[in-house]
């Protein structure tokens, strides 16, 4: 974050001092214009600002009718908010398992799980929120072609994918919607909350719009449905039009680091993988490890910070047990769990800190 404040120079400070300036806090014109330029950075026709990625999934859950009766497949080796939003939209969240080289929603085991409840009669089964876990976006066509046939609309959770692709499709473009998250540790992140809805759904998008400002009609003071408060601040869209500028370049740095860490650890660890034609942001650099616990702590011991995500998968949550679990088991997500480790990733990692880094990641190991 200093390196790139660094970089941006008095840019954020004018951007900042222009909002207090004009005072337009609320829907304030930088608003519209971060949508314009995340429409045309990703293609996506509509794009609507909202306050926070997981506002984005409830604001797309609302828009596409989830309600009580209603299952909703979720990856269990996830942040806790692609479920939350599930249920806090009344529907019922129906874990399933993950693909252990990718992280992400496995359609195989998609395909049974939509069986297993359709069989049982319970639940409607009524959509997918396919996750983008750590950056790369989840198999969308395999995903797509199973939801298509069975009627069933997809959610991109692109909160941690936002600037990756599949081949010449960019994150913002997949599912009936895609909702992503500018939260600060995201890898295009704000200085507080933020999110963004995405859809060629002009209906959709009406009711996103409509659904983030209290599901007013022609004004807030004409409720045509209920809705939330759910708009991104002014100010933050401000710091995101100068973030958004350097991006791209970021992403491009962000992947030499992810391919120094792959080269050098590859033969050691298990490394990340992408698909054949998946780009990633790597919002992190997750690797695999049996011994995750000790490794931590002897790269805590020199300095070097890494992270958990996760350590339990959200069908094993207090909050989440009582949903139901695909096939009774998740036995790829347990074992992940239990497994990654997160090692530093940004854009402005030192080659001599990165080696720093691997050296001790290859010690801990011998
Ligand atoms: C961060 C995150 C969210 C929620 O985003 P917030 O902006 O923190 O609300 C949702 N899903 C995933 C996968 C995330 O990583």
């Amino acid at each position: 974050m200093k390196a790139q404040q660094a970089r941006l120079g008095p840019r954020i400070e004018r951007a900042i001092n222009a909002v207090l300036a004009h005072g337009q806090f609320i829907l304030g014109p930088e608003v519209k214009q971060l949508e314009d330029r995340l429409a045309a950075h990703c293609g996506a026709r509509h794009v609507i600002g909202c306050s926070s990625g997981t506002d984005a999934l409830l604001l797309a859950l609302m828009a596409l009718g989830a309600k009580a009766g209603d299952a909703v497949f979720v990856p269990s080796f996830s942040f806790a908010a692609t479920a939350e939003a599930v249920a806090l939209a009344g529907a019922t969240p129906v874990f399933v398992d993950v693909e252990a080289a990718s992280f992400n929603l496995d359609p195989a085991a998609l395909a049974e799980a939509l069986a297993e409840i359709k069989a049982k009669g319970q639940l409607r089964p009524a959509g997918v929120i396919a996750v983008d876990l750590f950056g790369q976006p989840a198999n969308y066509p395999a995903i797509d072609r199973l939801a298509e046939a069975q009627g069933l609309w997809v959610i991109a959770d692109a909160a941690q994918s936002y600037g990756a692709a599949l081949g010449q499709k960019r994150v913002g473009t997949f599912g009936r919607i895609s909702a992503t998250s500018f939260f600060p540790a995201k890898p295009l992140g704000c200085y507080g909350d933020g999110g963004a809805v995405f859809t060629d759904d002009e209906k959709l998008a009406a009711i996103v719009r409509s659904a983030s400002v209290h599901g007013k009609g022609t004004d807030k003071y004409d409720n045509v449905r209920i809705g939330l408060n759910a708009r991104l601040d002014t100010l933050q869209a401000a710091i995101l039009l100068e973030k958004l500028s350097i991006f791209d370049d970021e992403i491009m740095k962000r992947q030499a680091v992810a391919a120094r860490y792959a080269a050098a650890l590859a033969e050691r660890v298990g490394v990340p993988r992408l698909g054949a034609d998946a780009t990633s942001v790597w919002a992190q650099y997750t690797i695999l490890v049996p011994e995750r616990d000790a490794l931590a702590a002897a790269l805590h011991a020199q300095g070097i910070p890494t992270a958990i995500y996760y350590p339990k998968p959200l069908h094993r949550q207090t909050a989440y047990g009582h949903f139901p679990v695909a096939g009774g088991s998740l036995p790829v997500s347990d074992k992940l769990s239990a497994r990654v480790l997160s090692l530093p990733m940004h854009p402005y990692l030192e080659p001599a800190v990165q080696d720093r880094i691997i050296g001790a990641v290859l010690a801990a190991l011998d």
